[in-house]
């Protein structure tokens, strides 16, 4: 039979490779994955159980394309506090298939294809933003994150000379991920100000990881910073915030003339999103924050979250700092699901197989290698990162990711010398990694 021969559009480049050798490679050499960012735990029973009761219910069909009203109701009555303001439920609220494709919605409602308009993004970053700027046709501009005294930092002149007349989206995330990075009042103001200077640029606020803020750290939301909130899209997500990141059912809020754009490409690409989940959704936010769970008169659902993830935070970040056999050094993580740790230093003890190819799995004749990330670095180097993550993986069995994926394809700022850990597993599951990583077990 003849194949048919179609051409296709060449609308991103293939990276999904970043997320699949690591899923591909971890499962073939046995590994505790500290990789993805799902967590460990389940969700909640209190959001199973309501998930079951909307079925029954019969919340089965398709919903309102810019939300189930129970849902955008309570996001607007919730987040309006957070927010610092009255937030009209119909208008100024949108629910998505998570926040992934809300992100990629709103940059592709804002973007015109055809202008060259630029999106600035701070680096390293979650690299799905990379897709979502090519896919929308924008020009990427990026800003570097530096580490300070262990802390990491922007220059805020440097920021300023990204910006022009053709940046149309400033993107935010905070929490940040890679590096766990939370923006400061202060920092907010700086980026607040310059931006007064350039009063068209859009501000797309990624803040998944809200919630998760450790050492009693204060989380701020840009849109209230100044009257940000009428040029400002923040957005969250189901997933992350009741660990049932398979969900998909993130909300973004904002001034009604953004979130109608928003709707346009929703409605296009989505319809409705899963209904008897909004509903599941919208009978368990008031939970999350309810005193008594799990019996406890003092906790509720989000700080038992959140302490257990800064468990893990402190045990790892303890483990990796003072008892391991190899020289590595983990950084300070202020927020969200990972840790950076600094290889530097053992940057000379990896095996050359790894450094000097791609190929580095011993194929049987006729077996096929994972799905592998063929990039290099500016210098044609394989990146230090990645080989260390494939010799961790293979050797130790311990799966980590590499930063120099976290930065866009051909980035001046491109670092090879930290590798990001999920601190999102649970504690068993990370004592069970770190006790491989110091190659004490592999079991
Ligand atoms: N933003 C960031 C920074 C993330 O790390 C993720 C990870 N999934 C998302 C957005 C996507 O969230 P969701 O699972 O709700 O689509
Ligand atoms: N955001 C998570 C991470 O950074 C999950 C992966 C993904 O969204 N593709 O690991």
């Amino acid at each position: 039979m003849e194949l048919h021969k179609v051409t296709l559009p060449h609308r991103v480049d293939d990276s999904m490779a970043v997320w699949e050798e690591f899923k591909e490679v971890s499962i073939k050499y046995k590994c505790v994955s500290l990789g993805e960012g799902a967590p460990g735990m389940n969700p909640p029973q209190f959001l199973v159980d309501a998930m079951i009761e909307s079925i029954q219910e019969g919340f089965n069909q398709y919903t309102r394309i810019m939300g189930n009203p129970l849902l955008v109701n309570k996001i607007a009555e919730i987040y309006g506090k957070k927010l610092n303001r009255q937030v009209n439920p119909l208008t100024e609220v949108i629910v998505g298939v998570g926040a992934y494709t809300l992100l990629g919605s709103i940059i592709l409602a804002l973007i015109d294809p055809s202008k060259n308009e630029e999106i600035v993004i701070f680096e390293p970053c979650w690299p799905c933003y990379y897709d979502h700027v090519q896919i929308s046709n924008a020009v990427y501009r990026s800003v570097p994150f530096k580490l300070v005294d262990g802390v990491w930092r922007f220059d805020p002149e440097e920021f300023r000379k990204t910006l022009n007349e053709k940046t149309k989206i400033l993107l935010l995330n905070n929490a940040q991920n890679p590096t766990g990075k939370l923006f400061s009042r202060e920092e907010y103001q700086q980026i607040s100000d310059i931006l007064k200077e350039f009063p068209n640029i859009i501000i797309l606020s990624d803040e998944v990881y809200e919630y998760l803020t450790f050492d009693d750290n204060e989380f701020i939301h840009f849109a209230t910073i100044d009257d940000n909130f009428n040029k400002t899209i923040s957005v969250f997500s189901g997933g992350k915030l009741f660990n049932a990141t398979g969900w998909k059912v993130g909300w973004a809020l904002g001034p009604s003339y953004l979130v109608k754009a928003i709707a346009t490409i929703i409605n296009a690409l989505v319809y409705s999103t899963n209904t008897p989940a909004q509903v599941a959704i919208s009978k368990s936010l008031d939970k999350l924050t309810q005193k008594g769970y799990l019996g406890n008169e003092d906790q509720t659902y989000l700080e038992y979250v959140r302490s257990e993830f800064q468990r893990v935070r402190d045990y790892m970040v303890k483990e990796i700092n003072e008892n391991m056999d190899l020289p590595i050094k983990a950084l300070t993580c202020e927020s969200g699901y990972f840790i950076m740790v600094d290889i530097t230093d053992v940057i000379p003890m990896i095996p050359k197989k790894y450094t000097e190819s791609h190929d580095f799995e011993d194929l049987q004749e006729g077996e096929s290698s994972c799905n592998l990330n063929r990039v290099y670095m500016p210098d044609g180097r394989i990146p230090n990162d990645l080989a260390f993550c494939r010799w961790m993986a293979v050797e130790r069995k311990v799966m980590m990711m590499p930063n120099s994926l976290f930065y866009y394809k051909d980035s001046l700022y491109k670092t090879d010398n930290y590798v990001r850990l999920a601190i999102c597993k649970g504690l068993d599951l990370s004592a069970k990694a770190i006790l491989r990583l110091q190659g004490k077990s592999d079991q």
